[in-house]
């Protein structure tokens, strides 16, 4: 089954998102724990964790993921923002059981000048400080890949891949269309997608490709710029989504939406457009 979703609003509710999630069209969806600008999480009442997780049993709407906050950086050398963010993802990977849920995507991290190795050494480091937690409450991360502005760390495969390889964690990756053709890998003609794909089955492996944020990208291949665009408005195209929408490695993991907020194109036309160009 074709699974296409949204980030949907918990602003009423863990349960209440379910029902927006539903009424928007979505076959899964993402989420925020708790708002993505803030350190404080809200507590859950157990009840409705509990709504919340019969709803998500009865509702065709799998995979629900989780989306970590803004503010975390598990590759900051500022020390302070260090220990929030170790302090947060704990927070975040019990609030991904709470709800019953399992993945929790999160941005590998930004050096911040500290350069990339230290960087990436440091969110290996964390991995491994929270695998204990992780394991225990049965919850799977799935790193992100990065346009790369900045000094994000992610942005090609063989980073993700190190990361992977040094932690001693099940890890999966968020593969994002706008991030992924931002940091210049060309999935918008059908020789580069085959070429990205390839590419990343070698470095990473298409087996731990668990979701997928099907974004277009304003920005030009490349360009490290990290603006998401409606599906077929952008630099990636009609023909390119209808490629990798149908892409046989791809067709089967689910997509997440996470297209902007404005007067050309709501969530549900967003979604139509998609299912418009997928191929039985
Ligand atoms: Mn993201
Ligand atoms: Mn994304
Ligand atoms: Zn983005």
């Amino acid at each position: 089954m074709f699974r296409i979703g949204v980030h949907v609003s918990i602003s009423n509710g863990f349960a209440e998102a379910i029902k927006l999630a539903k009424n928007i069209g979505c076959t899964c969806a993402q989420i925020f724990s708790h708002s993505p600008r803030s350190w404080s999480f809200t507590q859950v009442e157990k009840k409705e964790a509990e709504t919340f997780k019969k709803r998500y049993l009865k509702e065709n709407i799998k995979p629900i993921v989780v989306h970590e906050s803004y503010l975390t950086n598990l590759a900051t050398p500022k020390q302070e923002v260090y220990k929030k963010t170790m302090d947060a993802m704990k927070k975040e990977i019990n609030m991904v059981a709470l709800l019953g849920l399992k993945y929790l995507v999160i941005h590998p991290g930004a050096h911040l000048g500290a350069g990339e190795k230290k960087g990436l050494n440091q969110i290996i480091d964390s991995l491994n400080q929270l695998s204990d937690i992780i394991n225990k409450k049965r919850v799977e991360v799935l790193l992100e890949t990065t346009a790369g502005s900045g000094t994000n760390l992610g942005y090609n495969f063989e980073q993700l891949a190190y990361i992977i390889d040094n932690t001693d964690l099940p890890l999966g990756v968020t593969f994002d269309t706008c991030h992924v053709y931002a940091a210049g890998y060309n999935i918008a003609t059908q020789k580069g997608l085959e070429e990205t794909l390839e590419e990343f089955n070698n470095a990473v492996g298409l087996k731990r490709l668990k979701l997928i944020h099907l974004n277009d990208s304003l920005g030009e291949l490349g360009s490290k710029l990290d603006r998401h665009e409606h599906i077929g408005m952008g630099e990636i195209g009609v023909d390119g989504f209808r490629r990798i929408i149908n892409h046989e490695s791809l067709r089967n993991v689910p997509m997440i939406l996470e297209t902007p907020f404005d007067e050309r194109r709501t969530d549900i036309e967003n979604i139509a457009v998609v299912k418009s160009l997928r191929e039985d």
